[in-house]
């Protein structure tokens, strides 16, 4: 029996068998190069071809020394393949003669390959071809960025908890699809999208394990703990004995709380608390009817970006947004316009640029930053938003706005939005608009940010990470993700106090909302409105409804003044046993 520690990500508790992911390349793109581009899409392959080259000497010179000896000679071997000509320079030629894309001049000389090895007499060469595969495998990963996707056994077991190294945002929305009782990965933070994921599609989770993928076989035995965020390996018959107790234990809090559906959010001072869901499409909506929540107050509607060859055009996104606006039957609906880059980059996106090429991506062409540099992807979703809004309450937000600057631009886009809708003769709803506040700077500003929107609603998710500058995808500094840290509640203090003073709505959508670890903190701040993935909603009403916000206002002096992140815990702790 092993246990390893990670961070938990989706509540609860799954007991299943290991299946280990292994990534491939599902699709690999094809278009025509202009002739005055050829030069600059060989540069790319041939940086394909050193990256891929380091990295298999990085493998190689960290390979641990109880590992097989041939380990190390099957890397010397792939990289050998790599630097022969027929994968280093053909492809090459290949991109020159028929002015085609990198990835698609190494597909057509990979075929060839494939098919020389096949009619090789010797078996020791011809079993090579495997090898072959497995570098070309990693140079097309390379040479596409992130957009890799996941490839998953169509014929998973019921009982199946997916082991991966690492998982991106876009691998794990094919979870909806699936029946996976749980999943862990050697990397991640606690507010990674991936994590994030984990938790709105309710499957026990635990991310940033470290070494997990290599340490379990296929169909091995797992228990995994996403309330503590463990994972046990081949348990023995006591532990999960433990464990299918405490598996009914969660089940049967979770039959508590779901009696709470009904019941008004309303503070024991009588303070009525909104509380609204984070989404991702229209199949959240079932969930989010379960919990009683009062509306949507985060649509991430990327998500609908992702995984597909082409951007969604106005028809695809008005449909979309009206079919999630006409099931919440009254209830509002807050999208999000995109929010792309960093972790989530489409594979259709063809930007100069990529962001996800670029050495600090979080800090690059990022959410709205990206919105205005793709000004008609823009205005598409404009149109498809306020054409939505014909068909119930719709409010418009923009992410990671840094400057009222980025704001003034938004409102320019939406006039021009409105017209084009005129000037089609299509009918459209009004909007309210509003922007996220979860860059230091807006946070900072925010009463002016206050004069050009109708509400904010804070990301803490990104507040925090940019506040601490601590990656929060990146598990080896996650011990300094602090939410309680002092400079973190002094700008959600300010934020919210300045909105309620003007007297406009703000609500804060990141992780922090949906940790009932906080829930007092935020309500001590003034904050009324709450959204987070569904999951969380009934235990979070739990803590609102036992609570006294008069009491909570009157321990903040104390929790604001401190300015030692050592102690913020502590201050917590004693808030939260008031
Ligand atoms: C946030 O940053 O807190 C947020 C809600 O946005 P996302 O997690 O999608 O970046
Ligand atoms: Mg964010």
């Amino acid at each position: 029996m092993i246990v390893l520690h990670g961070v938990a990500a989706g509540k609860g508790i799954a007991v299943g068998r290991a299946h280990l992911v292994v990534r491939g390349v599902s699709e690999v793109p094809q278009h025509d190069i202009a002739e005055e581009d050829l030069a600059d899409e060989v540069e790319r392959f041939e940086t394909a071809v050193k990256t891929t080259r380091r990295q298999l000497e990085q493998l190689r010179s960290a390979i641990p020394e109880n590992a097989p000896t041939e380990l190390g000679a099957f890397i010397s071997l792939h990289l050998m393949l790599l630097a022969d000509v027929t994968l280093s320079r053909e492809p090459i030629d290949i991109v020159y003669e028929q002015h085609i894309n990198a990835e698609w001049a190494l597909k057509i000389q990979t075929d060839r390959l494939s098919e020389q090895f096949d009619a090789m007499e010797d078996e020791y060469l011809r079993e090579r071809k495997q090898d072959m595969l497995q570098v070309v495998e990693r140079l097309q990963r390379n040479l596409i960025g992130q957009s890799t996707e996941l490839n998953l056994d169509a014929n998973l077991l019921d009982d199946t908890i997916l082991i991966a190294h690492d998982l991106s945002p876009a691998d794990t929305v094919y979870f909806k699809d699936q029946r996976i009782e749980g999943f862990v990965t050697d990397t991640g933070g606690a507010v990674s999208h991936t994590a994030i994921l984990g938790r709105s599609l309710n499957i026990p989770s635990v991310i940033g394990l470290g070494n997990a993928r290599k340490l379990i076989s296929e169909h091995e035995w797992v228990i995994v703990d996403g309330i503590s965020g463990i994972l046990i390996i081949e348990p023995d018959d006591l532990i999960l004995a433990e464990y299918r107790k405490l598996q009914r234990a969660y089940r049967s809090r979770q039959r508590e709380l779901n009696k709470l559906k009904k019941t008004a959010a309303t503070t024991e001072d009588g303070e009525e608390i909104e509380l609204l869901a984070n989404i991702e499409s229209a199949e959240d909506v079932k969930a989010l009817h379960g919990s009683g929540a009062d509306g949507v107050g985060l649509l991430r509607s990327e998500y609908l970006f992702l995984n597909r060859d082409n951007p969604p055009d106005e028809e695809e996104q008005y449909q979309f947004y009206s079919d999630i606006v006409k099931k919440l039957k009254g209830k509002p609906l807050t999208i999000r316009t995109i929010d792309l880059g960093v972790d989530k980059n489409p594979r259709w996106f063809g930007h100069n640029g990529t962001p996800n090429a670029a050495l600090n991506p979080a800090l690059g062409l990022t959410g709205i930053r990206l919105s205005h540099a793709e000004p008609v992807m823009f205005r598409t979703q404009m149109c498809a938003v306020l054409r939505a809004a014909v068909h119930g309450p719709v409010r418009m937000m923009w992410p990671m706005v840094a400057s009222v600057s980025e704001l003034k631009q938004c409102i320019v886009h939406l006039e021009a939005a409105r017209r084009q809708l005129s000037e089609r003769g299509e009918t459209f709803g009004d909007v309210e608009i509003g922007c996220m506040i979860e860059i230091p700077s807006a946070a900072l500003t925010v009463s002016t940010v206050l004069k050009y929107v109708d509400f904010i609603s804070i990301g803490t998710n990104d507040l925090i990470q940019y506040t601490l500058s601590v990656d929060r995808s990146d598990d080896s500094v996650s011990y300094l993700y602090q939410p309680a840290h002092p400079a973190v509640i002094r700008l959600l203090a300010h934020i919210i106090r300045t909105a309620n003073r003007i007297g406009k709505s703000v609500s804060v959508c990141g992780e922090m909302a949906g940790d009932t670890d906080y829930t007092r903190l935020l309500l001590g701040l003034g904050l009324r409105t709450f959204s987070m993935n569904t999951a969380n909603l009934l235990a979070v009403k739990d803590v609102v409804i036992h609570s006294n916000t008069e009491e909570l206002e009157s321990e903040m002096a104390k929790i604001t003044r401190n300015e030692d992140p050592d102690k913020a815990e502590g201050l917590l702790k004693k808030l939260n046993a008031v």
